[in-house]
């Protein structure tokens, strides 16, 4: 059977691959510790979770309408107006399977194949959405930033990459995989640039929003482009359950296009008709229970926790010779620089020429999981991903080993003299 170029060419999810490697040593018996999916280790809120039991006892098991119940995206509508000021209404929401379906379905609906559409992608940045701007037929232009600049690219940047091709840019903030915040002066400003350019879209993945860490730097704060009228009508902002709710398993997303007089919004609901149709019916009180404010407390106790490990995070890591790394203010990631160790040589015997190789050498000599740079774009290449959605004994442990590895790994005149 053939095989499409545009499937076969595509690279796999290393998030996912490195997640089930972990899986498959485990069911080897092997301990490995696992700092590599961006999954939080707490469990789904008890009432959230009632919701969805209750809708099935009473027998919601039947289609429900393609972009979902209207209780469900009345809720995410009514969120998206008083927590992001973003002027929406129930009809400009598609609950999506997972946000990465919302990133697929946005990108889809607005990319022209072969016109030479250009999606700008400011790096590092999550590993699904090069695939998934290729998939659509546009070519990924990366602009990069640096740990030295705090992991931001400046709105001058951006003004340099665009083109007359130019169809959209992608942004991410909190941000995967970096851990940063953009301060929103500087998140308005690039945003003044597409002001400035009418026929660029944004979108805008925001999954990460609930979790900030005024802990680290008091003054983060969150803000969606979306609520900035001058480039609300061409914003298109991505959210979900997985990240905030603890609920990565369910799939449960959500995309808000106020734009083009809801021609937007009715395209995508278009697409999802004929690919998945709505997520699963009893989903959807579950969806209104977790952004009903009873379950602030809960969302609450858990960016704290997050926080804590921000922070226990960075101190660990700060002493590791030879990484360097920048405290996280968002998300649960920490993504240090490893470049001073690329050219060394493993314990087992393993050249360390890439954070690839050092990736695979600390999972399979010092059982630790994390996810190497590359795949997070071309300025990534010398770093490393540690997601830190695990408890504080497993943080304690697994960055102890990681010490203990870099700390054994030899120049390679050493390992070929044999000291
Ligand atoms: N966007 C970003 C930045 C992510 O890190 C992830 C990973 N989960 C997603 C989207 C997709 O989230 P979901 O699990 O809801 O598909
Ligand atoms: N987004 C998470 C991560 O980056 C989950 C895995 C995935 O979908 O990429 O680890």
């Amino acid at each position: 059977m053939h095989i499409a170029h545009r499937v076969a060419d595509m690279k796999e999810s290393a998030t996912l691959a490195v997640g089930a490697r972990v899986n498959a040593l485990r069911a080897q018996g092997i301990d490995v510790i696992g700092f590599a999916m961006g999954e939080p280790d707490f469990d789904t809120p008890p009432s959230i979770k009632r919701a969805a039991i209750h809708a099935l006892d009473l027998g919601m098991t039947k289609y429900a309408p393609t972009a979902g119940e209207k209780s469900a995206r009345e809720s995410i509508a009514r969120k998206l107006r008083e927590e992001n000021g973003i002027s929406c209404r129930a009809e400009d929401v598609t609950v999506t399977v997972g946000a990465k379906h919302a990133v697929y379905m946005a990108l889809q609906t607005m990319i022209e194949p072969g016109r030479g559409d250009e999606v700008i992608l400011p790096t590092p940045a999550w590993v699904s959405y090069r695939p998934l701007i290729e998939l659509a037929g546009a070519v990924c232009i990366e602009v990069p930033s640096s740990i030295e600049h705090g992991f931001r690219v400046t709105a001058a940047q951006i003004e340099r990459a665009i083109t007359p091709r130019t169809t959209a840019i992608l942004l991410n903030s909190p941000s995967n995989p970096c851990g940063i915040v953009y301060p929103a002066a500087e998140l308005k400003a690039i945003v003044d640039v597409i002001a400035a350019n009418p026929k660029i879209a944004i979108i805008s993945d925001e999954i990460y929003e609930k979790l900030i860490f005024p802990e680290v730097l008091p003054s983060v704060t969150h803000w969606s482009p979306g609520s900035d009228p001058r480039v609300a009508e061409r914003t298109v902002t991505i959210n979900g359950l997985s990240k905030a709710f603890a609920m990565t398993g369910w799939r449960i997303g959500y995309l808000c296009a106020p734009g083009s007089n809801g021609r937007f919004a009715k395209e995508v609901i278009k697409l999802q008709g004929q690919m998945t149709n709505s997520i699963p019916s009893f989903f959807f009180p579950a969806i209104v229970e977790a952004l009903s404010p009873s379950l602030a407390l809960e969302v609450e106790q858990m960016r704290k926790a997050f926080a804590g490990r921000a922070k226990l995070t960075h101190r660990l890591l700060s002493t590791i010779p030879g990484f360097k790394t920048v405290e996280s203010t968002g998300a649960f990631y920490a993504f240090p620089h490893i470049g001073e160790l690329l050219g060394r040589v493993s314990p087992g015997g393993r050249a360390i020429d890439s954070a690839q190789a050092f990736a695979d050498a600390l999972l399979d000599e010092a059982h630790v999981a994390v996810v190497a740079g590359e795949d997070f774009g071309v300025c990534a290449r010398s770093h490393i991903r540690f997601s830190f959605a695990c408890s504080t004994a497993q943080l304690e442990l697994g960055i102890a080993r990681v010490d203990q590895f870099v700390r054994s790994l030899k120049s390679r005149t050493a390992a070929s003299v044999g000291v």
